[in-house]
């Protein structure tokens, strides 16, 4: 059977979404501007979300100290190196907030990103917090040339766990800046970690009704990986009952359960998250792979008979927060 979105997978893929925006694959390389964040700079805090390791994220290539053009080229070489085929790419502005810098700085890096010949668009990874009406409205003039997405890190829709992670900003300021980008028909990623403390299966459920309702074009999704040196390690050896762990299979049917509710307009970027297992400060699930992940829960819908957004109507009703 053939979905809404244009192929077979029993969900949204965003090998898929590629196809539908840009009629062929592209790649994303992904680059260090070397801008910081309000959550490490003393804006809002020093010590910075009690989740976040940059370093495990970013390929050996990204390099702040190198112009972005540079970098680009180097992932490139990087891939071609290993025979990936290269043709159009997606710059992605990955590392820390990439909209937090005057805009004068912003318009230098995504416009020397966008010279290079390949490129196709950008994606441009952030805070909600940051992201003021004049940087919103020069993505929303860039878009008119050139693709630009901008990945916003929600993480979670409830305040007490924000506070509790050292956030530094609320779910209120998330969904304003998701409001503002729809307004502006730039297309967003949502970024959402599963496991922060104190949050629940139930929880991640019902916060389907609010993403169904604002505007995203693809969604990423993490189970939480307690990451080696990070507070949130030191908080996990302490309370370790506040930590909905799953393990492999119940990830599998949890994604299965969430994605039958989530609307079938969301395009899924990632399902799990992925990081050398030497940053690991707890369970690896001996070694599955982000694409062992995607395979488990193909399987499940297809035993299921089910897909994306097959029970949406069940939580379309948003909570009365959301304008
Ligand atoms: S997760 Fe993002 S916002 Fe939080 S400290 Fe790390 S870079 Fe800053």
């Amino acid at each position: 059977m053939v979905h809404a979105w244009g192929d077979e997978t029993p969900f949204y893929t965003y090998h898929q979404y590629l196809n539908n925006t840009f009629g062929h694959q592209i790649r994303k390389i992904p680059v260090d501007a070397g801008f910081t964040c309000p959550n490490r700079d003393g804006t809002c805090g020093r010590d910075g979300c009690t989740f976040c390791l940059n370093e495990a994220f970013a390929p050996r290539y990204c390099d702040s100290q190198k112009r972005v053009s540079q970098q680009v080229a180097d992932g490139v070489a990087f891939h071609a190196h290993r025979r990936r085929n290269m043709g159009a790419i997606l710059v992605y502005f990955q590392s820390y907030s990439n909209t937090y810098a005057p805009l004068e700085m912003l318009k230098r890096r995504y416009e020397e990103a966008l010279a290079v010949p390949e490129v196709q668009g950008l994606v441009i990874a952030t805070r909600p917090d940051c992201l003021s009406e004049e940087t919103l409205d020069y993505l929303s003039a860039l878009q008119k040339h050139s693709y630009i997405c901008v990945e916003i890190g929600i993480e979670s829709l409830h305040d007490k766990t924000l506070r509790r992670v050292n956030r530094g900003h609320d779910a209120a300021c998330t969904l304003h800046a998701l409001s503002a980008l729809a307004q502006r028909e730039i297309p967003t990623c949502g970024h959402l970690i599963f496991g922060l403390p104190g949050e629940t299966p139930e929880m991640w459920m019902q916060d389907i009704a609010i993403l169904n309702h604002v505007s995203l074009s693809t969604l990423k999704l993490h189970q939480l990986q307690i990451l080696q040196g990070t507070p949130i390690a030191q908080e996990y050896a302490i309370q370790p009952e506040d930590f909905h762990s799953f393990t492999a299979e119940s990830y599998m049917e949890f994604l299965a359960d969430y994605l039958e509710r989530l609307s079938p307009d969301i395009a899924i970027e990632r399902l799990a998250n992925e990081v050398p297992p030497r940053y690991l400060n707890t369970n690896t699930w001996h070694g599955l792979r982000h694409q062992d992940i995607v395979q488990g829960v193909c399987v499940r819908l297809q035993k299921r008979q089910s897909w994306q957004g097959i029970k949406k109507a069940e939580v379309s009703t948003p909570p009365p927060f959301v304008s």
